[in-house]
């Protein structure tokens, strides 16, 4: 059989790029190491698969050339991630923030459509086959792969790596691309992990974990990036969305800076309330925004029992300092294990922004999470895998 092109991994950026290669009549073969396609895609949003987001835009997303994804989203937007799984049944319902999940549907109903749809157009997802190495000859890919115990061989003239980060390894993450990228001399920006919860150990570390299960909404941010949303308390540290995003802009050995009220101002309310109550005591303001539990572990920084007309300059100047300037030094984060995305991957510099063609491997196209995109939580990271597997497929 002879294929136009091979495309390693059959995940969400090389199941969309063998499915719009197949609309232009191109043949091509998926290898997959995994026993099926679109492991990531099956557990993403908890099994619900956050597919996209309205609002995305090049600004949601971190590289080292932050203009680079402008072309790929032209070509493929987001309100063609919509049209294509609308044409096959799936309709978006927004859950929060622009999120799109499938309505009544979910994760294994998007997979479907790739499958149903290379199954239909005969493009075939060769599925346990780990590929071990690649060799180019006279303009041609030779891939060497594993099946069944048994090494093979094949060969197209247009290779498409598509491998993805290395989140989950459990889960059949490899650094197949990095390696392969390395091996070939092309530059790699620095890869993390990210999208990851974050870990407080030492001295604070019981003050976190006595809030296990608490969620609070706040604004996290650091000198990069800010993100309003919900924090959640673990016996480890921290984690629920405004954690994960800023994990992103996270470095270690930075502080972040937790907004316990935004958009509000404590010593305003604190003023107003005077006027009216003066005798309350400082955890019954507090009730009015945090749950008891958490209002209780505040007392470690401020004095619950004093009356609110009571507290000195000082006890005001802590209440601003705790309520708005709520400062955490992470130890670290929780790893690869539990991270959504890797930060970094193959420099966007190798690449072709219009094709996402290397610039030094001809013939040889990188897309999805292996590439130096990482997209914000809230289905940025999948639209980045469809729109570069669709931009690959057009030159293929
Ligand atoms: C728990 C979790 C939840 C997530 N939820 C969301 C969400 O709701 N919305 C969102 O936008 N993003 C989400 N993401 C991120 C999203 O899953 C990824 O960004 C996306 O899957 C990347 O697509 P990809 O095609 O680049 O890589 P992947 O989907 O990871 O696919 C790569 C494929 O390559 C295969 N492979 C690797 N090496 C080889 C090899 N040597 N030979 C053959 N095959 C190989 C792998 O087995 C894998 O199937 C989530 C991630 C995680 C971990």
């Amino acid at each position: 059989m002879a294929y136009d092109a091979i495309i390693i991994g059959a995940g969400a950026c090389g199941l969309m790029c063998a499915v719009q290669a197949g609309f232009l009549g191109k043949k091509v073969i998926v290898l997959e190491k995994n026993d099926k396609p679109g492991a990531k895609i099956l557990i993403s949003g908890g099994g619900r698969c956050n597919y996209t987001n309205i609002g995305a835009t090049h600004e949601q997303f971190i590289s080292a050339n932050e203009h680079f994804v402008k072309s790929a989203f032209k070509q493929w937007t987001v309100e063609d991630s919509i049209n294509f799984f609308e044409t096959y049944g799936i309709y978006g319902a927004e859950k929060t923030l622009g999120q799109l999940f499938p309505e009544g549907k979910n994760a294994k109903d998007v997979v479907n459509v790739f499958t149903s749809l290379c199954e239909e157009m005969g493009q075939q997802i060769l599925c346990n086959a780990e590929v071990t190495s690649i060799n180019n000859n006279d303009g041609e890919y030779q891939v060497n792969y594993r099946i069944n115990q048994k090494e093979k061989t094949i060969a197209a003239p247009k290779l498409v790596i598509a491998t993805g980060g290395l989140p989950i390894p459990k889960m059949g993450a490899t650094d197949f691309a990095l390696k392969f990228a390395r091996k070939h001399a092309l530059n790699i920006v620095e890869t993390a992990p990210a999208l990851v919860p974050l870990t407080i150990t030492g001295k604070d570390e019981d003050w976190f974990a006595q809030l296990s299960g608490n969620s609070v909404f706040c604004k996290v941010s650091n000198e990069e990036a800010s993100f309003e949303e919900n924090i959640l308390f673990t016996h480890w540290g921290l984690s629920g969305p405004a954690i994960l995003q800023i994990s992103s802009y996270w470095r270690r050995g930075q502080e972040i800076n937790i907004d316990l009220l935004p958009n509000e101002n404590i010593l305003q309310i604190l003023s107003t309330e005077r006027q009216h109550n003066g005798r309350i005591q400082l955890s019954t303001l507090l009730n009015r925004f945090y749950t008891k539990k958490f209002t209780d572990a505040l007392g470690k920084f401020l004095p619950l029992s004093k009356t609110i007309a009571d507290l000195t300059k000082a006890e005001m100047e802590a209440l601003e300092q705790t309520i708005h300037y709520f400062k955490v030094k992470p130890a670290g984060d929780k790893g690869y294990d539990k991270a959504e995305v890797m930060r970094g991957g193959i420099d966007t510099n190798e690449l072709s922004s219009k094709t996402l063609e290397s610039k030094k491997l001809i013939g040889c196209y990188f897309g999805g999470e292996c590439v130096d995109v990482t997209g914000w939580l809230g289905g940025y990271n999948f639209q980045w895998a469809w729109a570069s597997g669709y931009v690959i497929a057009q030159c293929i």
